[in-house]
């Protein structure tokens, strides 16, 4: 009997002690949904209040995206990310059209015409690879982000969009095996931090969808192409008009899914 005891008790204590630690993960991340809804909001009333009081410019948008770029946090120590290392810099990128208007002006106005040819080179070969909007293309075809230099920095790194700026991980080598094998990797990462940044490309696009702007998710690239070949687009967007459609993002979803997906350290 006392042996039936001993053996039957840490089991039990076990089961006490996963229970209690599940409801406290649990917890935990409603506490963290709770503080994104408010940094949300808080942001997009931000956003809102500074267009209806400086009105809406590309200059304006600028200046707001330093400012939601100064308030987005350090890197956790545990990244493994660093100078130099570029695997997630060959998957699609999604951004809000107030960032690629941005960035476009931001580089237009900085880099030299050589560098500009050299970059819209490389945006006319990936033109030809296929589906920009469509992730699995990138993957598939480990396509290089244009703005990748010969140390494998970025050449907008000061400007970046919030997607990049998102990203990391806590183990290089699931990066590497993702882009050597083109096939689904879990990716060990902070859920929070990535939503946490993400939200300021979130904001922009709501925000400017109440402001009755055709604002929606772009495929980084596609809508840098666009405006690249046809500069004239950024003001016609701020006139109101839908011209970022062939840029919006594709549904995901039949087709083989290879990016990679993200597990969790909150
Ligand atoms: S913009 Fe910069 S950080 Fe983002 S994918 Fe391109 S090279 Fe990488």
């Amino acid at each position: 009997m006392s042996a039936h005891l001993i053996i039957a008790a840490p089991v039990a204590d076990n089961e006490k002690n996963m229970d209690r630690r599940q409801k406290q993960k649990e917890a935990q991340h409603r506490r963290g949904q709770r503080l994104l809804a408010i940094q949300s909001q808080n942001t997009a009333i931000q956003l809102a209040g500074a267009l209806d009081h400086f009105g809406i410019t590309k200059a304006v948008l600028g200046w707001v995206m330093n400012e939601f770029a100064k308030s987005v946090l350090p890197l956790p120590d545990e990244a493994a990310c660093g100078a130099g290392c570029s695997w997630c810099c060959h998957l699609m990128v999604e951004t809000s059209i107030p960032e690629l208007l941005v960035i476009h002006e931001a580089f237009s106005a900085q880099v030299p015409p050589e560098m500009m040819i050299a970059l819209t080179t490389r945006l006319e070969k990936l033109a030809h690879a296929g589906e920009l909007c469509d992730e699995d293309t990138w993957s598939l075809n480990q396509l290089p982000c244009p703005f990748i230099d010969e140390a494998n920095g970025c050449l907008i790194y000061a400007v970046r969009p919030f997607a990049c700026r998102a990203h990391h991980s806590l183990e290089m080598e699931s990066c590497r095996r993702g882009y050597d094998e083109k096939a689904p990797v879990l990716i060990p990462s902070f859920p929070l931090y990535r939503r946490n940044t993400e939200l300021y490309s979130r904001v922009f696009i709501n925000v400017m969808e109440e402001k009755g702007f055709a604002s929606f998710s772009v495929g980084f690239i596609k809508g840098i192409s666009m405006l690249v070949e046809k500069p004239e687009l950024a003001d016609a967007w701020l006139q109101k008009e839908d011209v970022f459609g062939p840029a919006r993002v594709r549904k995901r979803g039949a087709a083989l899914k290879i990016s990679p997906s993200f597990e969790g350290r909150d």
